[in-house]
């Protein structure tokens, strides 16, 4: 058997756990995170699934990542993949579908469902992935859970227990709400119209004791090093066309101050470093008083992001306070015009007041994401991003230069990837040359603006990215020659009469992925 490349007892040796581990319990979930330790121990909702099911009665969770080579083993026993009877992949980003796959060759389990048998594990997926469009995957989970873990474990968990066989827990859990089930779910061959639920939190679960996700392990190993992370509310109050996260979670709740607050006792015993995560983590009703109040129990406190009109005095007072530096923004546009359009009407004078006011309470690096692509976009749109680029600059100097201090500003540039169950799920990706016209004169534009960086997303990873959360099960071959080792460009050629159709036309009529519904 192949070695693999690293420890995971040096790895346990890092963690601090907070919650519950049942060692000898009487079942056990294999939760795979399709990507790095680094990168899964970052997922608040992966530590919120292993948080769940070890504080189940008889039950315990073993954690798998990509690291290391051959049959992947567990972090907690080093137990192989293959040996589990239900392996739980939580995936956040479709890049990872091909992690998924080539995770389940090293462990040996055949990847298309239809050819497991009865012995090998069941196939599970759940996270955001799985409620936009499961059909991409179809071929190869034999289960999607649709929904919030909350919600949907004790019926998952129940049915492992209790039945005796893969097909009789896919045959329970397909009449159950919030599975999607594959080999019993065929409305028309997955392009029909059955209408299944999903079951998210709703706004009364947000507000009871036990709902509120937070870290279950603190590690150093991870993108929030040493941070106790805390969800502070779900959904958001704007509806910007492309963004999946308002359409898709529903409208904006929030979790109660007192549980938040609460929850930091926990933490105290293995950490000093709080941070608070959400979609819209500023538009907690007091976000300024559990900063504070975190402050002030001697937390050192972030945000995950922030959205422009929830930017106060307060909030940046509390993060300073806290030693934080660095500010993201997403004015997604440099044109107010085509900042209406895509739903998010923030003109750029509030903008620049915000970026005044985060410049004057001393903060030095400024992160703006925009987005190109977008529909209706034309070359003054993308001239107007840098001018904001610029004006931000102005402000940096007017209000640094002063104190002395050199200032730094991020530009971060994404292409609009057009997603199931947004305003633009029919919209079409934009042309490639427009595409690589845009982000030249970008680049041209932000060097010429001294402390301003730009970066870009990558056009391929655009295409492959609308490819693959716009397909159905006929994607299977496509993502397993990706998985058995297939260059990106070579994919993208090979494949161009089945690709290029579904991310470069816009998308009329019926659409396959809509038999979700929300519960
Ligand atoms: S403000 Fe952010 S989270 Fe809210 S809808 Fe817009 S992009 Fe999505």
């Amino acid at each position: 058997m192949a070695k693999t490349q690293f420890s995971w007892r040096d790895i346990r040796a890092d963690e601090r756990p907070l919650g519950r581990s049942n060692g000898h319990a009487q079942f056990s979930l294999a939760l795979v995170y399709a990507n790095s330790y680094h990168i899964g121990m970052s997922s608040l909702g992966f530590q919120r699934v292993y948080d769940l099911v070890n504080g189940t009665p008889d039950w315990s969770c073993e954690r798998f990542f990509t690291d290391g080579t051959g049959s992947p083993r567990s972090v907690e026993t080093g137990s192989p993949l293959g040996g589990f009877g239900a392996v739980a992949f939580s995936v956040s980003f479709e890049e990872d579908y091909v992690n998924l796959l080539q995770l389940l060759q090293r462990a040996g389990i055949p990847l298309r469902r239809e050819e497991r048998r009865a012995d090998d594990p069941l196939i599970l997926l759940g996270g955001s992935c799985a409620a936009i469009n499961p059909l991409t995957l179809a071929a190869f989970v034999d289960i999607f859970a649709l929904g919030a873990a909350e919600n949907l474990l004790p019926s998952l968990l129940g049915s492992l227990a209790e039945e005796s066989s893969r097909e009789a827990v896919m045959e329970r859990l397909a009449g159950t709400p919030g599975y999607f089930v594959p080999a019993y779910h065929r409305p028309q061959e997955f392009g029909g119209v059955e209408k299944l639920k999903k079951l998210d939190l709703t706004a009364e679960q947000m507000g009871m004791p036990g709902h509120l996700p937070t870290t279950a392990i603190v590690t150093p190993r991870t993108e929030f090093s040493q941070k106790f992370l805390v969800e502070m509310s779900r959904g958001c109050p704007e509806k910007c066309r492309y963004c999946w996260a308002t359409f898709g979670m529903g409208r904006f709740r929030w979790h109660p101050s007192e549980f938040i607050l609460e929850s930091l006792e926990r933490a105290r015993a293995v950490t000093d470093q709080v941070g608070f995560v959400a979609t819209a983590v500023g538009d907690h009703p007091e976000i300024e008083r559990i900063l504070q109040e975190a402050n002030r129990q001697g937390f050192r406190s972030a945000v995950s992001s922030i959205r422009i009109p929830a930017v106060t005095a307060g909030v940046l007072a509390a993060l300073h306070d806290s030693g934080d530096r660095s500010i993201t923004l997403a004015p997604e546009t440099g044109s107010d015009e085509l900042r209406v359009k895509l739903n998010k009407p923030i003109p750029n004078s509030l903008l620049f007041d915000k970026v005044r006011m985060i410049f004057q309470e001393g903060f030095t690096q400024l992160k703006l994401y925009f987005i190109i692509g977008l529909p209706e976009e034309t070359m003054d749109d993308v001239e107007a991003i840098l001018e904001v680029a610029a004006r931000c600059r102005e402000i940096m100097l007017e209000e640094l230069s002063p104190r002395g201090i050199i200032g730094q500003i991020d530009l971060g540039t994404n292409i609009l990837v057009p997603k199931p169950y947004t305003g633009w799920q029919r919209e079409a990706m934009a042309d490639p040359k427009t595409l690589g016209r845009k982000i030249t004169r970008l680049r041209k534009g932000a060097a010429r603006l001294p402390n301003v960086s730009l970066g870009a997303m990558s056009i391929r990873q655009a295409i492959w990215q609308t490819y693959i959360t716009k397909a159905g099960p006929e994607a299977a071959e496509i993502l397993e020659q990706a998985a058995a080792g297939m260059d990106l460009s070579a994919l993208l050629r090979k494949y161009a009469h089945q690709i290029e159709p579904l991310v470069f036309e816009r998308r009329e009529g019926h659409l396959p992925w809509q038999f979700l519904r929300a519960g």
